[in-house]
């Protein structure tokens, strides 16, 4: 914490243009790049295991930075994910159970307050290259939400909606996706070009590797894990201009980059999906394939190179942490679910909870305690073209530390322990109060006209 009440101070003395005038790395507010990978696995990178790709960019991050073996997305789908990162909440506090879709009329409520808004008490540059999906009308857009710029495709890449948004307009109708990873990337590098004398955010949120799978000439056939490993390894270049544009502009040492990926592999898509590696299913459920994501994060000269944090973390701590690393406030009106793990990076601290809810859509379905999870009972799944069959299950309690993929079922044999977990589990989400419904992604459709024309005699 020490570091931490350092900055306050300051602020309260220099007005924030001062402070974006001083150009000295110590003295000026840290940039932070956050960047998220789609559906990439947590067996997917070499510093998790992955030996079929090559990943030595992102690697760096964890030889040079912290690497966070047991972080969790609020959700194993994209857009939950992504409202509970931008938010610091839990996305059943907005009704965000589902991913959007092109016909949404809905989005992230306006009155969400995002890590770009907060930044914008001390005058942060902000600016989001990606994947949104967080809803495309205008009041829903990026713009409305803190960020000063735009540029990305604003649903998943397999949606009726692969165009380019330029801030609240449409760029271009013809994306050739070969060349997704390279165009973010380059716009990316000038975002920090733009803002280099002055603190920034930046949110590159990759549309790989969710499928369809696409890669550039450059990349295609370089790994040894087919067109997967090839996005992957083009995801590395990217990562790699990021830094060496740091690098090159002085500022590696006042920036802390972070790398995520927003839900686990979507296993159904078979190759072209990712690898959990050794944890059990992916996307789309709440084991730890789906939610357990492989995560960095990396500053140099303040976090400890080389460094591993095994205890639980979330997306949801960044708006916290982000908060607490640049002396801003965050909403007290409204509870904050992700905690301020500035002493965990800065090797202060730990992690001030050790406990974690995993949702599927609205309903409760697990919940870790420490090193202890437990798992509602599950019917089973027969699988379909979207989702991996998942055969019925009881209801599970593991001991994470010891059995990372899940396979042995403690309930039986500790059924005391699960019961006191599954009554904190219950009260947990007593906690939580009065949750909204279920926000609606998709109306259905009208086709009375046609069971008229069926219902005719000819
Ligand atoms: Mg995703």
């Amino acid at each position: 914490m020490k570091k931490m009440v350092f900055f306050l101070p300051v602020l309260l003395l220099i007005p924030p243009k001062l402070y974006n005038q001083n150009k000295a790395g110590k003295d000026r507010l840290p940039n932070i790049i956050h960047i998220f990978a789609d559906d990439l696995g947590y067996g997917d990178l070499e510093c998790f295991g992955a030996t079929d790709i090559k990943t030595p960019n992102i690697d760096r991050l964890a030889q040079e930075g912290m690497k966070f073996t047991s972080f969790y997305s609020a959700s194993s789908v994209c857009s939950p994910s992504r409202a509970a990162l931008l938010t610091g909440r839990y996305p059943q506090r907005m009704g965000i159970n589902q991913v959007f879709f092109p016909e949404s009329f809905t989005g992230m409520p306006s009155e969400e307050i995002t890590i770009a808004e907060i930044l914008k008490q001390q005058s942060y540059a902000t600016g989001i290259v990606g994947k949104w999906h967080l809803g495309h009308r205008e009041k829903f857009l990026p713009l409305q939400q803190g960020f000063d710029s735009y540029f990305g495709i604003p649903y998943s890449n397999d949606m009726e909606s692969v165009v380019y948004l330029r801030n609240n307009e449409v760029e271009s109708f013809s994306v050739d996706q070969r060349y997704t990873t390279r165009t973010y990337t380059e716009e990316a590098l000038h975002f920090i070009e733009r803002n280099s004398e002055r603190p920034f955010f930046l949110y590159l949120a990759h549309t790989m590797p969710h499928v369809p799978l696409y890669v550039s000439e450059k990349f295609k056939g370089s790994s040894e894990r087919g067109l997967y490993g090839d996005v992957i390894q083009e995801l590395d270049w990217s990562v790699g201009e990021v830094l060496k544009k740091l690098e090159a502009k002085g500022l590696l040492e006042n920036t802390l980059v972070i790398f995520s990926s927003d839900n686990g592999p979507w296993l159904v898509m078979e190759d072209h999906g990712g690898s959990a590696g050794p944890l059990r299913e992916g996307k789309q459920y709440t084991f730890e394939g789906g939610m357990r994501v492989p995560t960095l994060a990396m500053w140099k000269g303040k976090i400890v190179p080389g460094s591993v944090f095994e205890d639980l973390a979330t997306q949801m701590d960044w708006l916290p942490t982000i908060a607490s690393l640049t002396g801003t406030e965050i909403p007290k009106d409204r509870p904050i679910d992700g905690k301020d793990i500035a002493p965990v990076l800065l090797g202060t601290g730990d992690r001030q909870d050790d406990s974690f809810l995993f949702f599927s859509g609205a309903e409760l379905q697990g919940y870790r305690k420490g090193d202890w999870k437990v798992k509602n009972a599950y019917a089973g799944f027969d699988g379909n073209q979207w989702v991996k069959k998942v055969a019925p299950h009881d209801s599970l309690l593991i001991h994470l530390k010891k059995d990372i993929g899940e396979q042995q079922n403690l309930y039986r044999s500790q059924k005391d322990r699960a019961r006191i977990l599954f009554s904190e589990m219950h009260k947990e989400l007593k906690k939580m109060g009065p949750l909204p419904p279920s926000q609606v992604v998709r109306r259905g459709e009208d086709n009375s006209h046609f069971t008229y024309l069926e219902g005719k005699e000819k």
